[in-house]
């Protein structure tokens, strides 16, 4: 049996950040003892003020592979993620071809990630029109939830699902307990808006996907969780008005929980430079009074999570040169960067580490089912932590981003929260001064969560 010590006067935990010494035994956490508490003859790690958190969970990326993998992949985006603390990701179903949207899909997904990832993958099903029937052998086969669109994807072989197509899906999910993540726009609501054929201006693009298309799509998604019982998750939340939709449902029991994203805590459209695509997303980043409306539905709980949307493509679909908003794939690039975005929005507004813990970590491990194993630095928990200096501050250089492909709107912007090193399981994965080593994260499937 391997058992290792690691000494923090800073360990979020559950139950708040105190001094303490994790002991952790064959990769998983033992015990919390007091500070001062020696463990003979055991490898200790002794980390002074450095912060020791959970990893960060991030349930929402793109990795786009198989198939779409000069976008990304396995490889590049979990080295990504274990430079920026991310301990587990879960990859969405779309723009990988095939799309995950059966069992033989799922299981060219697990082949296309075995023994390449940095850190711990999961995945999640798609529910698109005509695969209802698939949907419980996607379940049983360990995905940890399933994702569809209101509109179209972008992508021809993952469609949207009409409103009948919904609630077949729900049908089908709600007697599983299985949760479906719905990308929330309305594509009648859109239809009403003149997009321009042209622009390289941020707010003109996202008036042609106004924030009413998210709360309509959202007051349908609400009523269709109530009519079934079905767990449903509004993915990647971008307006005020959909907040306090939100919290209404949420007041009368309606099984639904929600995800901001860190490019809506951090910029407004305004701020956004003529022609910067890198920033295109859908739905936009909307203005200052969303963004900090974004924050409240946070700090009140009607927001569970913040997860990143990390969504690459290679630098000539994003349309650099003209600076087309109209042309450019949607899609912003942060896996790496998410905990010192979210940090330095946090450390602005006065909000403590044991909020990040929650919103990263825990709530996200929560959401897909990992709760009993992932997002918390307890007993019976793999031990998935990052150390890291929420004080320091550095600036985002390209050289830096080890995704695919080095574009990112973050480049240049002053963070706080420098990552030290990052462990899945009990092993270093990263370290500042040597970088990502190995590949040894596994793929983690539904039955693997510990109850
Ligand atoms: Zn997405």
């Amino acid at each position: 049996m391997s058992v290792q010590a690691f000494r923090s006067r800073r360990v979020v935990t559950p139950e708040g950040v105190r001094p303490a010494v994790v002991e952790v035994r064959d990769g998983i956490v033992a015990a919390l003892h007091s500070h001062e508490h020696a463990l003979a003859g055991v490898e200790l790690h002794d980390v002074g003020d450095a912060v020791l958190m959970p990893g960060l969970v991030d349930t929402h990326v793109h990795v786009n592979e198989p198939g779409r993998t000069e976008w990304e992949g396995f490889d590049a985006a979990t080295r990504a993620a274990a430079a920026g603390g991310v301990t587990t990701l879960v990859d969405m179903p779309l723009n990988s071809v095939p799309a995950t949207v059966d069992v033989a899909a799922l299981e060219t997904k697990r082949d296309a990630a075995r023994d390449r990832c940095a850190v711990d993958v999961g995945f999640l099903g798609g529910a698109v029109p005509g695969n209802a029937a698939a949907l419980r052998g996607l379940h049983e086969a360990g995905v940890l939830g399933f994702k569809c669109f209101m509109v179209p994807s972008g992508v021809d072989e993952f469609p949207a699902c009409p409103a009948p197509d919904l609630e077949r899906a729900l049908a089908s999910l709600a007697p599983l307990g299985a949760l479906l993540m719905a990308h929330a726009e309305s594509a009648t609501a859109l239809a009403l808006a003149t997009p321009p054929a042209h622009t390289r201006s941020y707010a003109a693009y996202a008036a042609s996907r106004p924030a009413a298309a998210e709360t309509e799509a959202v007051a349908l998604l609400v009523a269709l969780a109530e009519r079934h019982r079905a767990r449903v998750h509004v993915v990647h939340v971008s307006s005020g008005a959909t907040v306090g939709l939100l919290a209404a449902a949420r007041a009368r029991g309606v099984p639904v929980t929600a995800e901001t994203c860190p490019h809506y805590l951090h910029f407004t459209a305004e701020d956004v430079p003529e022609g910067a695509t890198e920033h295109k997303c859908a739905p936009p980043i909307r203005g200052a009074a969303d963004r900090e409306a974004l924050w409240r539905g946070l700090e009140g709980g009607v927001l569970d999570v913040i997860v990143s949307d990390h969504s690459p493509c290679p630098p000539e679909l994003k349309a650099k040169e003209s600076g087309d908003f109209m042309a450019a794939w949607g899609g912003v690039a942060s896996l790496q960067l998410g905990l010192r975005v979210v940090w330095t929005g946090m450390r602005a507004r006065g909000l403590p580490l044991e909020r990040l813990a929650a919103w990263m970590c825990e709530g996200p491990a929560r959401l897909v089912g990992l709760g009993a194993r992932k997002g918390a630095i307890a007993p019976g928990h793999d031990a998935d932590f990052v150390i890291w200096h929420p004080e320091r501050e550095a600036t985002v250089r390209a050289e830096e981003i080890l995704s695919r492909h080095r574009i990112t709107p973050y480049v240049g912007a002053r963070l706080a929260g420098v990552v030290d090193s990052t462990w899945v399981r009990g092993r270093r994965v990263y370290a500042v001064d040597a970088g990502v080593s190995g590949a040894t994260g596994q793929l983690l499937h539904r039955e693997a969560a510990r109850v």
